[in-house]
């Protein structure tokens, strides 16, 4: 893990190098074009040939050095039009696609051969936090939080029979629910799994939503959808922006599940694509 860092850093400096040169180019070719009087339409067009030039002398520098790291990272952004292709751009440095749900490596099957492998960040981030939480609870060791005022919650009548059934089960997830009478309940605190304390709404519908998962089955069977229910609100979303960092993590917390390869609802995490595949879709190899 200490390795990824130094070399980030490393990238990190060479880039500042790379955009001090940049700089310095830019600079000159300015210079060397305001020392032109532009007052004739005769100089002007010298200007303008002195300017293309300067321009033409400028991308040749450029290109000669080496990819300079702003005009890469700008020009990852941008979509290259033509008038006969689709648009289309580089994917981004770190791998994640622009919808912010797939995340591209390339990779190798276990026989060495190479691969593109494409995770799902919200399927990976699932897996990653039910068998944490699954962890701790077969362990009887959910941490809990406390709330700083209790929160009062009402439950549809429909919804309070297995509330009031099963109260010292749920609460087992790590919550403190305390039955006030009638369909009122008290909340004091929620499991720790969910880090920063969610808003009051988003607890409230939590507990209606455990409510209704218990509706019309046992609590046996409702035991592992609520810790998927949970897993997935504590879960990357699709959309989240991740940084390299993140993706890192996720990857290193995916390898150490005992599932590493499907969601808390058995979506698959990850699918590989073999570039033996790809070589037949260009008619490389039959
Ligand atoms: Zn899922």
């Amino acid at each position: 893990m200490e390795t990824f860092i130094e070399e980030e850093k490393v990238e990190t400096q060479s880039e500042i190098k790379d955009i001090t040169s940049h700089a310095d180019v830019s600079l000159i070719a300015k210079e060397k074009a305001s020392n032109i009087p532009a007052n004739s339409s005769l100089i002007d067009s010298v200007k303008s040939k002195e300017m293309i030039q300067t321009k033409l002398i400028t991308e040749d520098i450029l290109d000669k050095k080496f990819e300079n790291a702003i005009a890469e990272s700008l020009s990852r952004k941008q979509f290259i039009i033509t008038d006969t292709l689709p648009k289309m751009r580089p994917i981004s440095r770190t791998g994640q696609l622009s919808n912010n749900i797939y995340i591209l490596f390339e990779s190798n099957d276990e026989d060495g051969n190479p691969t593109i492998l494409i995770i799902d960040q919200h399927a990976a981030s699932e897996r990653i936090m039910k068998e944490r939480f699954l962890s701790q609870y077969r362990g009887s060791k959910v941490q809990k939080q406390q709330l700083i005022f209790p929160l009062k919650i009402n439950i549809s009548p429909a919804k309070l029979f297995f509330l009031k059934e099963h109260l010292s089960e749920i609460n087992k997830f790590g919550f403190e629910l305390e039955d006030f009478g009638g369909a009122t309940f008290i909340l004091r605190a929620i499991p720790a799994i969910f880090g920063k304390l969610p808003k009051l709404d988003v607890l409230k519908d939590m507990i209606e939503e455990i409510a209704n998962i218990g509706k019309q089955q046992s609590f046996s069977d409702s035991e592992e959808e609520i810790i998927n229910y949970l897993a997935c609100h504590k879960s990357i979303r699709g959309g989240d922006y991740l940084t390299l960092k993140d993706i890192r993590k996720l990857v290193l917390d995916l390898s150490k599940c005992k599932d590493p390869y499907h969601c808390a609802h058995g979506r698959p995490t990850f699918r590989v694509i073999s570039f033996r595949d790809i070589d037949k879709m260009f008619k490389r190899i039959v």
